[in-house]
């Protein structure tokens, strides 16, 4: 039997083909946008959280987002705060970027969270590499989420999803992250702080697609 996580997934790519206009529309503004912000000097990646992995999307709705950059200033395999001056120029200057296209409706963006790649690099070039919360975090954005210049990160899933060891681990780590979301879909858990925050804003996901995953749960 599959995991609520692959149940998920495969939910979500049949949701994927669904894809409406006002989607596909605010993904292309997000990809300008990561461009633009890149001539700036720094390379940035995405993962959009929320109903939008099902291809759904209100115009002028919140975009719940990941940011996914290398930071040296935090590379020592730790973390970004929310001051990191990298963290915050990007998330400015995508705002900006986002603010500057013509004709547009706006909308907000959350940074639910930053994952710094030059961390992710050094946990990854232990043999064999230990199961960090780090890692387990970065990889379950990239499974739940939308992304926007996936070349950029790629790789480290790729490490990730190779290394069975470490998938039985996440795969047990995210199905439960996604299960206590599904029973708890308007409160807030004394989780861990970033699953919180996933949980209880990203993953807002359509009522008939909640039922669904209800189901599947109770299964
Ligand atoms: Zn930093």
């Amino acid at each position: 039997m599959s995991t609520l996580i692959e149940k998920f997934l495969t939910l979500k790519d049949n949701y994927r083909n669904f894809d409406t206009r006002a989607c596909l529309k605010r993904m292309q503004r997000f990809r300008r946008a990561v461009e633009k912000v890149a001539l700036q000097g720094r390379p940035i990646a995405l993962e959009i959280l929320g109903s939008i992995s099902f291809g759904i999307v209100e115009p002028g709705s919140d975009a719940d987002c990941v940011l996914l950059h290398y930071c040296d200033l935090h590379g020592d395999g730790g973390e970004c705060p929310d001051d990191c001056p990298n963290f915050v120029f990007e998330k400015n200057a995508l705002a900006e970027a986002l603010a500057a296209q013509p004709g547009a409706q706006p909308f907000n963006i959350e940074f639910l969270d930053c994952v710094n790649l030059t961390s992710i690099e050094k946990h990854l070039a232990s043999e064999p590499f230990v199961q960090d919360p780090i890692l387990y975090r970065m990889l379950y954005y990239c499974t739940v989420g939308r992304p926007v210049n996936r070349p950029f990160f790629i790789r480290y899933c790729k490490i990730m999803e190779n290394n069975r060891d470490f998938m039985k681990g996440f795969i047990e780590w995210s199905s439960q992250a996604l299960e206590a979301y599904l029973k708890t879909s308007t409160h807030r858990l004394s989780f861990e702080k970033y699953n919180q925050r996933i949980i209880s804003t990203g993953l807002a996901l359509p009522k008939e697609l909640q039922a669904e995953l209800k189901r599947y749960l109770e299964e």
